[in-house]
């Protein structure tokens, strides 16, 4: 039997008696130069033809992808799953932490 834990509190979850939440996270780059109106990217793409691109033929972009792109799988109980969801990315609690020094 699969047993699951709580990635934030480490409470073992009971499948059929406890609600298991998934919180799945993926962070890659974002490719903004793809969004560049067309002009733009008309004198864009003739600059980079006056030059040399050998530069270019360096830079291997499926490496760089793989590199850049992360994912990331919680399991979370129903307790952490309404937490997380007030505070995603624990920028309350990184603010909190930085202000409340009494
Ligand atoms: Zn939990």
């Amino acid at each position: 039997m699969i047993r699951f834990n709580c990635d934030m509190c480490g409470r073992s979850l009971v499948p059929e008696e406890d609600v298991r939440y998934v919180v799945k996270i993926e962070v890659y780059a974002a490719c903004d130069s793809m969004e560049i109106d067309d002009d733009f990217n008309e004198e864009l793409m003739n600059d980079f033809e006056e030059e040399d691109d050998e530069e270019m033929d360096n830079i291997d972009s499926d490496e760089i992808d793989s590199i850049e792109y992360k994912t990331f799988r919680y399991d979370l109980c129903s307790k952490c799953h309404s937490k997380y969801l007030q505070d995603p990315l624990s920028i309350k609690s990184i603010r909190r932490g930085r202000f409340s020094e009494n």
